[in-house]
């Protein structure tokens, strides 16, 4: 049985810099081998569930500008699995939700920055999930929730986003995290923990800080579908928690056993 995970995606030197985190996600990568990988990524926005569907090797998107040299020099040459992208799209019919396939598209920073500190030796195959920041949490967490099978079939569903995202609000230089920020993760850890969704879908009315913490929801959404994801029974931890440049959010969920 394979837990569901939701993880911060952070600035993308994640790829190439050495810090608590990336020693983080080594470790977890090398105690949590999966099948396969089905990562819903903050950077590809599509109004139809669009889910990559390929056997071969992927692109790789550097979607972000102003970044030193050796950040765009790497590649990340993952395969696709273009069996468990039709097992997605399976399970999402099954639940009444219409879905797409995209047979060209890379893998985008959201997905590779993280899976090359997770299994850098990109030996396990992706399949690659769009999201729609436009749907009402409750249609996020409903997306994983069709997929909820997959757990049992050793396939690990990534969420990969930031809890708290604001660019506008970044503090460079600043190591200490804004208490505004601690307050929002405070009170999602809470909420997740005792798996009050009335109130995570609720989240932007009711959770301290919401609008400066999640001005816009594509990175927030990617947390709901990774918990909606998981066997409801078996709990959720905080798997990372840090802050980087005052507010950027490394607040990292593992739902399931
Ligand atoms: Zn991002």
């Amino acid at each position: 049985m394979m837990p569901s995970l939701f993880l911060s995606h952070g600035s993308p030197m994640l790829a190439v810099e050495d810090n608590e985190y990336t020693r983080f996600l080594g470790e977890y990568g090398r105690r949590n081998r999966p099948r396969a990988v089905v990562v819903f990524t903050a950077h590809w926005e599509e109004p139809v569930v669009t889910v990559t569907c390929t056997d071969s090797v992927y692109g790789t998107i550097h979607d972000f500008g102003g970044f030193p040299d050796k950040l765009y020099a790497i590649h990340y040459p993952a395969r696709g699995s273009s069996t468990t992208a039709a097992e997605v799209r399976r399970l999402l019919k099954e639940g009444g939700i219409p879905s797409r396939e995209d047979e060209t598209r890379g893998l985008d920073h959201g997905s590779w920055v993280l899976l090359s500190r997770l299994y850098p030796q990109a030996d396990i195959p992706v399949v690659q999930v769009s999201v729609n920041p436009a749907l009402p949490a409750s249609g996020q967490f409903r997306i994983g929730e069709c997929l909820r099978p997959l757990g049992r079939e050793g396939v690990l569903v990534l969420g990969s986003g930031a809890t708290v995202h604001n660019l506008f609000r970044l503090r460079f230089g600043q190591s200490e995290p804004e208490a505004w920020a601690v307050a929002f993760d405070d009170w999602l850890i809470e909420k997740i923990g005792m798996r009050d969704t009335a109130s995570l879908f609720a989240y932007n009315r009711e959770a301290p800080n919401a609008r400066l913490a999640v001005p816009r929801p594509e990175h927030f959404v990617p947390l709901l579908i990774a918990m909606g994801s998981a066997d409801p029974g078996a709990g959720a931890k905080v798997v990372y928690r840090g802050y980087d440049l005052g507010s950027l959010s490394y607040l990292g969920f593992q739902f399931g056993p």
